[in-house]
């Protein structure tokens, strides 16, 4: 019984285990608090807040003290050229001493269960300096035991990186200067990336070799929403970020928290025309009684600061199926042979051949066109089109909207049994505030059981597979998805086109496709 009772003791010590996020919180987590960046407090706030990381930087006084600051800078004194009692003569904004690293990293042992040191090693004035701080931190965290915390040591200086895995192969390293693929970091034994967003976002490619090679994805400094969205999507380990908390909100809105994964993804980074490997256009009139005329023209759609831009303009294009006799069989396709001029040009681009999916989430973020006698659409058609015909081969309209009605967005399906041919489409509107001003997420979750749709992350209407028959529900298959800006037609010309609105644009920040994991 004695026994028992001290080995049940032996088994509750108090461990350390890096947190479950990849929430990196960037010289601490300030920002809310009004806290000083840097400080004792700021990396306090972070354990609180159980980041997996908190960042901090390190620098060298002229007397060799170690010390947690950002800038080569403390109030006009260089750092490297001042002594430490100098310096902390000033002290933080809460009255803090200036951090040494030693008192950071007690602070990072106290009653911390799970939130990794994330220590930046500032470049020194010379490189035989940065060599020296390397050897000092490493030594320093020796001695207090804290190797167990230390989440990784990243720093701009590759020859830092380089000294710490000589002296410790089992330190994680994180290189910040964005100049190296994986490759390259495989190969020179560094463990992990920290890149500057935007090179991330134009290196895309970067992101599976790592993830293939093992090598740890991080990127800094992200608090934007869309940004932090775009990095969890493509399952980042971790994310620096002075937005601590609203980097957790977006973690539980995550797709990727829900059981999602990115399967295909459009950023639109670049210039030009949009990736051929993934959109085809759609060209001239197509139907609906519509007045655009369809190009593959730049100025129609095009790549510009990271989104896809539609552009409707007034136009002047001769009709090459004016007075064709293609249509005597389509009654419903009879008015393209009777334009003679269009007098608009828009684009209508398509995934068809290129892409398609059975079931899944599907994201679309998006600015609309402003103006009466618009009518922009993210949509998506069944795979059998072209055998079984429309409405039979099924229709997901994850967002439509009419310039009459700038209120509000349609989400709609269509079917053999519920479309608008017989006015028995299913769906719902539902209001949106500033589409022209502000982005918008348009979201489905599609499953075999239902398709939900979504406005900025809010369920705003579910149709259910209720019957199981292909009439009511043809979406077993496989759908690809459509974007473009029409003018006129049977729905977005039924108040008329205003013709001083030319040109407008949707301009789309992306498309993101997730499938759950289990399923292909
Ligand atoms: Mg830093």
């Amino acid at each position: 019984m004695l026994s028992f009772i001290s080995c049940q003791q032996q088994s509750a010590p108090t461990s350390f285990k890096l947190a479950d996020n990849v929430v990196v919180a960037h010289r601490g987590a300030w920002k809310a608090n009004n806290l000083p960046e840097n400080s004792l407090a700021s990396l306090r706030h972070a354990i609180e807040l159980n980041c997996v990381g908190s960042e901090f930087d390190v620098r060298m006084t002229a007397d060799d003290v170690l010390i947690v600051a950002h800038d080569a800078d403390y109030h006009d004194m260089v750092i490297e050229e001042t002594n430490y009692a100098e310096l902390n003569a000033v002290k933080l904004s809460n009255g803090e001493d200036l951090p040494t690293l030693e008192a950071m990293l007690i602070e990072g042992l106290t009653d911390n269960s799970g939130t990794g040191m994330v220590c930046e090693i500032k470049p020194s004035k010379t490189k035989a300096r940065g060599r020296l701080i390397a050897e000092k931190v490493m030594a320093l965290v020796k001695s207090l035991d804290a190797s167990h915390i230390m989440a990784s040591y990243i720093s701009f200086d590759y020859q830092i990186l380089k000294r710490i895995i000589e002296l410790d192969p089992k330190a994680n390293t994180q290189y910040l200067d964005g100049s190296k693929s994986p490759e390259v970091l495989k190969k020179d034994g560094v463990s992990g990336l920290d890149y500057y967003l935007t090179i991330l976002k134009n290196k895309p490619s970067w992101i599976n070799s790592a993830k293939e090679l093992g090598i740890s994805l991080n990127a800094w400094t992200v608090n934007k929403a869309e940004d932090l969205d775009w990095l969890l999507a493509n399952e980042f380990d971790f994310i620096t970020t002075n937005e601590p908390e609203l980097l957790f909100e977006r973690i539980e809105a995550s797709p990727i928290q829900a059981g999602w994964k990115l399967v295909w993804s459009d950023e639109f980074s670049g210039k030009g025309k949009p990736d051929p490997t993934k959109w085809a256009y759609e060209y001239g009139f197509i139907s609906n009684q519509e007045e655009q005329y369809y190009t593959d023209s730049l100025k129609n759609a095009r790549l510009e600061n990271g989104h896809l831009i539609i552009e409707a303009h007034q136009d002047q294009i001769p009709n090459p199926y004016y007075k064709s006799d293609a249509f005597k069989d389509k009654p419903w396709l009879q008015y393209i042979a009777e334009i003679d001029t269009a007098k608009y040009s828009a684009a209508r681009l398509t995934t068809k051949g290129l892409a398609a999916w059975k079931y899944g989430r599907i994201e679309v973020r998006a600015k609309l066109p402003k103006g009466v006698g618009l009518w922009p659409a993210v949509w998506m058609l069944g795979e059998n089109r072209t055998e079984v015909g429309w409405p039979e081969c099924g229709e997901i309209d994850i967002m439509e909207h009419v310039g009459f009605s700038p209120d509000s967005i349609f989400g709609t399906v269509h079917t053999m049994a519920y479309n608008h041919n017989r006015g028995t489409q299913k769906g719902k509107s539902v209001s949106i505030a500033q589409p022209y001003d502000d982005f918008h997420v348009f979201a489905i979750d599609w499953s075999e059981e239902q398709i939900d749709f979504y406005l900025d992350g809010t369920r705003y209407y579910q149709f259910k597979n209720a019957q199981k028959t292909s009439e009511e529900w043809p979406f077993d298959q496989k759908f690809y998805l459509i974007l473009n800006v029409a003018v006129g037609g049977m729905l977005g010309g039924q108040q008329g086109i205003d013709q001083e609105i030319f040109p407008q644009a949707m301009q789309i920040d992306y498309v993101r496709v997730y499938q759950k994991k289990h399923k292909q």
